[in-house]
């Protein structure tokens, strides 16, 4: 079991396989993916010494993430060989959706059972100027597929931004309303390169939260295996609300999530100061070499983030890292 000095225990890996990716993301990477950005990824069978070493830890859930996880060839081996390893109970996906429709049915198959997208608009032409992208109704297509495929968790990522999406809470509401789908607002973070971006559009959850908590929406309680988000339901609606407040009072409190960057850097907080270099055991196909490593890393988890400080670590921005 992963444990750390504050007692917390890490079940949930989230894994970058690729930090390419081909949105445009104004909050991310608004001049798009950096073509000259190291691209020495792990390989599958990296992949699989490294998920192997978790699940051997007690890992549990693995959600893969990128850059744009969708843009890797061998990703419906990947979500299969998480999926077979023994210990691993839930694969998850976070993807951009560009080829969601396209590839569902396949990522189904291949023992996915938790899929989020991320969608910070249902008007296209907003979503077209956040990601710089057309894909809007694909992706829409995408998800319905994704629920009528029967994947077990569908979740929507929106991430709040006061210039743009701020107003949108009541569309969301509506269109979830008769849908099985949850729909998680984050709240912007600061990175390295997004500060200027971060000033005009950061706004707190806790508007949503305090609508949501007049209007009937009750808290549901959070599952050992469940992602940061507090979670709402309400009995009119067949979809759910969730908030990601990583500025709110104790959010680290409850962390049971680690990270391994594509590159095979373990990052023991989405704003660490580095990453630690798993890359050795990796290569060697070094289960044990690298259980070590891990176990050993634990001891240098801090308690929480200062991001209330501005302090972002060496994060750029989440392409690097998955979010
Ligand atoms: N490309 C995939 C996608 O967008 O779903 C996976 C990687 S992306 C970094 C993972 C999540 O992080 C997305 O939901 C994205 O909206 C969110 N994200 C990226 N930058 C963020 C920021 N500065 N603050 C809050 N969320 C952010
Ligand atoms: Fe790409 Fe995801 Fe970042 Fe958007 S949030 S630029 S889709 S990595």
């Amino acid at each position: 079991m992963l444990q750390d000095n504050f007692g917390r225990r890490f079940e949930y890996l989230r894994l970058s396989v690729t930090d390419v990716c081909n949105f445009k993301c104004n909050y991310c990477l608004p001049d798009g993916y950096d073509c000259n950005s190291d691209r020495d990824f792990m390989s599958f069978d990296e992949i699989k010494t490294l998920v192997s070493a978790f699940a051997l830890l007690g890992m549990k859930k693995i959600r893969i993430t990128g850059g744009e996880p969708g843009l890797r060839k061998d990703l419906v081996d990947i979500i299969r060989m998480c999926r077979q390893t023994p210990g691993i109970e839930q694969v998850g996906l976070t993807t951009n959706g560009f080829n969601l429709e396209r590839n569902i049915e396949k990522w189904r198959d291949a023992g996915l059972t938790n899929l989020n997208v991320s969608l910070d608009s249902l008007d296209p032409r907003m979503f077209h100027a956040i990601t710089g992208h057309e894909k809007f109704e694909s992706i829409m297509r995408g998800i319905d597929k994704a629920v009528a495929l029967g994947i077990k968790s569908v979740k929507l990522n929106a991430v709040l931004l006061k210039t743009f999406n701020r107003d949108q809470l009541g569309t969301y509401l509506n269109w979830i309303a008769d849908k099985s789908i949850t729909v998680r607002f984050i709240e912007l973070m600061e990175t390295g390169d997004n500060q200027q971006f971060f000033k005009e559009n950061h706004v707190s959850g806790q508007e949503i939260q305090q609508h949501l908590e007049a209007n009937g929406w009750q808290a549901i309680e959070r599952g050992t295996l469940a992602g940061p988000a507090k979670e709402y339901r309400h009995p009119n609606s067949q979809g759910k609300i969730g908030l990601i407040m990583p500025y709110s009072k104790d959010f680290c409190k409850s962390c049971n999530r680690l990270r391994v960057s594509a590159t095979g850097k373990l990052h023991l907080c989405l704003f660490a100061e580095q990453g630690i270099d798993l890359r050795q055991g990796l290569s060697e196909g070094n289960i044990g070499q690298t259980c070590s490593a891990l176990t050993q890393a634990m001891q240098s988890k801090v308690a929480s983030h200062e991001l209330q400080q501005h302090l972002t670590g060496s994060t750029k921005h989440l392409a690097m890292l998955g979010g």
